[in-house]
């Protein structure tokens, strides 16, 4: 319920991708009115599909939207890793009734579109929240009570605090922590979605199946209550683009993966145009917040997609950040210090251990054999126990 420090000054939100819309939604659930900026000229995810870790379930069952998130996804039986050279089982863990009994919470696949349209239409089913397109923010000013932000074309809107949710290249961020432009940490990523039909029956699998090869590897699972087929491919190249939807050559793809298991090559062989995202990300930091600004998911705290946990972190940040302001909201500057300290050191170690992950998928020789020798012999409990601290929180 909105109290007395609840008046009607809009929180503003800048960018309306998978963070921003979910930061608008715990906000108003939490009594505040909110105005989200989206530079496009409509709210839209691009078409890929991401894993949901029980970490984010946790956090959506408070803001009520773990079912309709569910709706929509796939659950996986299991997660396995096959060496995409022999095709030997490294690995398999169970995502089943064991998985659930352990974190309380399931794993589940979707389509990024899906979790973001789920976002939007309970954002749309609020009185309390604006959703406003073809408006880029292009800077802000705090005036110590209240910030303003300047938008394309010179428009300004006033509000009680500004959360930048813009992105892996924020223009918030560059105020608040001027780290300059992201790292590209020298991987690309090809992705498409197929038709379920499209897929031969034989290599369709209703796991999630990561490929590790030397230097590359191969992701594929349903998508959208296993109607569609998610591929990823992620090799290492120094090619560089911003931006998440531009299109990738074939050629390139094929020099890395010639050779590699058939089932691999015939998964490949199946897309006609891939979408290529150069994967970038920053050196964690502890201060994302000034003022009566804060930075939230990948503004934030951008990681590489080896953990597959970026827009699970950002609805994370979300729903802290709204309890936060909700416990002290005639002093904002105080409650988003206390969102990040209590944030950061939880999103910087995802950041540290998916570049750990990718050095660990992408192994070649010996330290490929020795990876092996770590992860194949564990239990389920064994694997849930390595990954703890991450699906066990927040
Ligand atoms: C290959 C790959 C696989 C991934 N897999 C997973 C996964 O399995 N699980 C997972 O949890 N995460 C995954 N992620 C990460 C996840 O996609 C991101 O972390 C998440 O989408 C970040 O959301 P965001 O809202 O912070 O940023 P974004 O999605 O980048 O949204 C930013 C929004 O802000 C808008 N914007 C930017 N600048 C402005 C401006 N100046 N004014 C107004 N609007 C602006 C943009 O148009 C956009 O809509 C993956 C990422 C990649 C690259």
């Amino acid at each position: 319920m909105a109290g007395n420090g609840k008046s009607s000054a809009p929180f503003l939100v800048s960018g309306g991708g998978i963070g921003g819309l979910v930061t608008a939604y715990a906000l108003a659930r939490q009594g505040f009115a909110v105005r989200v900026f989206e530079q496009s000229p409509e709210f839209k995810e691009v078409g890929a599909g991401i894993q949901l870790g029980p970490n984010i379930f946790r956090v959506l069952d408070k803001i009520g939207l773990k079912d309709a998130v569910l709706a929509d996804a796939h659950r996986p039986p299991a997660q396995e890793m096959r060496d995409a050279v022999t095709g030997k089982l490294i690995t398999n863990i169970p995502l089943g009734a064991e998985f659930f009994e352990r974190f309380g919470q399931p794993y589940a696949v979707t389509h990024r579109a899906d979790i973001h349209g789920t976002f939007l239409k309970a954002c749309q089913g609020s009185n309390l929240i604006s959703l406003e397109t073809s408006r880029r923010v292009d800077g802000y000013e705090d005036h110590g009570d209240r910030v303003t932000v300047r938008l394309e074309g010179g428009e300004r809107a006033e509000g009680r605090a500004l959360i930048g949710c813009d992105g892996m290249w924020s223009k918030i961020r560059e105020r608040i922590v001027g780290d300059g432009k992201p790292q590209v940490s020298g991987h690309i990523a090809y992705r498409a979605v197929l038709k379920r039909e499209q897929v031969p029956a034989d290599l369709w699998r209703p796991d999630v199946v990561l490929w590790a090869g030397p230097r590359c590897h191969f992701v594929h699972y349903p998508l959208r209550r296993g109607e569609l087929y998610n591929l990823v491919a992620v090799f290492h190249s120094d090619h560089y683009e911003e931006g998440w939807n531009a299109e990738g050559n074939k050629d390139l793809l094929w020099q890395h993966f010639k050779g590699l298991r058939p089932e691999v090559l015939r998964l490949l062989e199946l897309i006609d145009t891939w979408r290529l995202w150069v994967l970038c990300d920053r050196e964690p930091v502890k201060d994302w917040s000034k003022g009566r600004v804060a930075l939230l998911g990948d503004a934030a705290h951008p990681m590489l997609q080896y953990l597959a946990q970026g827009a699970c972190m950002a609805t994370e940040d979300a729903v802290v950040l709204a309890e936060k302001a909700a416990a002290s909201p005639d002093d904002l500057p105080s409650a988003f210090k206390a969102y990040q300290q209590d944030r950061y050191l939880r999103t910087g170690r995802v950041q540290v251990m998916a570049r750990v992950y990718g050095e660990f998928y992408h192994a070649r020789g010996v330290t490929a054999e020795l990876r092996d020798l770590a992860i194949s012999g564990r239990t389920p409990q064994q694997s849930y126990d390595g990954i703890a601290w991450l699906y066990g929180g927040p």
